[in-house]
């Protein structure tokens, strides 16, 4: 076992709950127990097995009364000896339960300090031990399906071949280094290398929908007063309502609120006003509506299809030039005939052009009716994706390993390139040992504390 100490932290949010969970683990996990709880029928502690009892304070006096149960190492999430006491979820009672077991000798867990354990432990890698931290804070059942897959454990099943396709050409570089040509027998370089190479990009492709599908989007809503913005945003909403996740911590300087639009968590942010305006008032709401829109990944620009296109809506569109931009065209239920949809969109398409903004797509909507709004909600998705959502849930989602995808790539290409053009065996094992190093990153093999500090600061305490 890496670990003497044990740690102990209240497992489950702050606040008030129905049940609150201690959480110990390291070697004192089950004799801090059997000082702190006393089950209500006498008897040995047997792994797995929910004991009803007593926490008792150390004169004896009844501090909860709660189910523990003990986990036996190595078969437990932190792969050491863990301790559960479930009690009532009373921030008091919770705080004297912690207060108990840290009294009888257990240390209280940093924040992610049983999910380090686990890994540290060899139990999972480090892309799994990330995974749960994606789990607990997935915001849509795709970003779950996303999260789930990995802490199953295939981004490090699909990197260990890649690695192994390196092993051989790098011993065999290394070998050049240190004996003469004819006693190293000679090894393919070139076709390992590509093989892996081609492997690598594959996952780094897999990343640009991941990371969206688990980070989500920015998305503005601009277009003049009364265009329907305010009624779009609320009807995104209510068609998604059963699964809106509010994020904490959001401004509200805008109105913004999160949508779950074919499986991508969308902030949908509402610009009041966007366009100049003398008014001093309106003017910080301006400024404010242009720093949202400079933060978004995408825009829609709200018209309303039944209104002549104005002067104003060219100086929005023109705003947005610089952005990937959903022109819509809303209030269709003003326009019965589809002849006169078609003039209304040759109108704004035409102002669109004139004023530099091209749309990646123009979609149709009555807030009103409802009429378009799935059809928007996957045009939304479509752009910020990049594309038709891929299949599986085989994605690479989190920023840092497509970075050290992206690093592990660079370093190939060098190789190959250096072995193309005959440079000294030393300059290409050089290459190749950083591949390795940068794909170890994420499996966590060879990973400097820095870095797993980093990683586990951003858990919870009790995670
Ligand atoms: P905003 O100023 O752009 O936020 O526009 P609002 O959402 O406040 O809408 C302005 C007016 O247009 C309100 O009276 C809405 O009821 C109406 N409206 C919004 N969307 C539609 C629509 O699709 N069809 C129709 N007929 N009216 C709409």
């Amino acid at each position: 076992m890496l670990y003497d100490d044990t740690i102990a932290a209240i497992a489950t949010p702050h606040g008030e709950g129905g049940i609150g969970i201690v959480r110990l683990s390291g070697p004192g996990a089950l004799p801090i127990l059997e000082r702190m709880f006393v089950p209500a029928r006498p008897g040995a502690w047997r792994p797995f097995r929910m004991r009803y009892g007593q926490v008792q304070a150390s004169g004896g006096a009844r501090v909860d009364e709660a189910l523990a149960v003990w986990m036996r190492a190595p078969r437990s999430y932190t792969a050491e000896d863990v301790a559960e006491i479930s009690c009532h979820g009373g921030p008091l009672v919770l705080r004297r339960v912690l207060a108990l077991a840290l009294h009888y000798g257990a240390r209280a867990a940093e924040p992610g300090e049983f999910t380090m354990r686990a890994f540290a432990n060899g139990r999972i890698d480090l892309a799994q031990a990330e995974a749960t931290l994606d789990v607990i804070q997935a915001k849509t059942d795709t970003a779950l399906a996303l999260a789930q897959a990995q802490l199953g454990g295939w981004l490090a099943a699909e990197l260990r071949p890649i690695r192994e396709l390196l092993l051989a050409p790098l011993a065999f570089c290394t070998a050049l280094v240190d004996f003469p040509e004819d006693e190293v027998e000679p090894q393919p370089v070139a076709e390992p290398l590509g093989a892996a190479l081609r492997e690598i990009e594959r996952l780094h492709a897999s990343a640009g929908q991941g990371i969206v599908y688990r980070q989500g989007a920015r998305v503005v809503l601009a277009g003049r007063p009364n265009a329907g913005k305010s009624s779009l945003l609320n009807a995104l909403l209510r068609a998604d309502r059963a699964i809106v996740t509010p994020i904490p911590g959001t401004t509200r300087d805008t109105l913004e609120e999160t949508a779950n639009l074919a499986g991508v968590p969308v902030v949908l942010v509402d610009t009041a006003g966007i366009a100049e305006s003398a008014d001093p008032v309106e003017r910080l709401g301006v400024a404010r509506s242009r720093a949202a829109l400079a933060a978004a990944d995408l825009a829609l620009l709200v018209v309303d299809a039944s209104a002549q296109a104005a002067p104003e809506d060219a100086e929005i569109a023109a705003l947005l030039a610089a952005k990937p931009a959903i022109l819509v065209m809303n209030k269709c239920d003003l326009l019965s005939e589809a002849g006169r949809q078609n003039d209304a969109r040759q109108a704004f398409d035409a102002l669109l052009s004139r004023a530099g903004c091209l749309p990646v797509a123009v979609v149709a909507t009555s807030a009103l009716s409802g009429a378009g709004l799935a059809e928007l909600a996957q045009a939304i998705a479509a752009a910020l994706l990049g594309g038709a959502p891929a299949h599986g849930d085989r994605m690479v989602s989190n920023p840092r390993h497509r970075d050290a995808l992206a690093r592990a790539a660079g370093h190939l290409r060098d190789a190959i390139a250096g072995h193309a053009a005959a440079l000294p065996a030393d300059l290409l094992a050089v290459d190749m040992t950083a591949a390795l190093a940068a794909i170890g990153e994420i499996t966590g093999d060879g990973v400097d504390d820095d870095l797993l500090a980093t990683i586990f600061s951003k858990f919870c305490i009790g995670k």
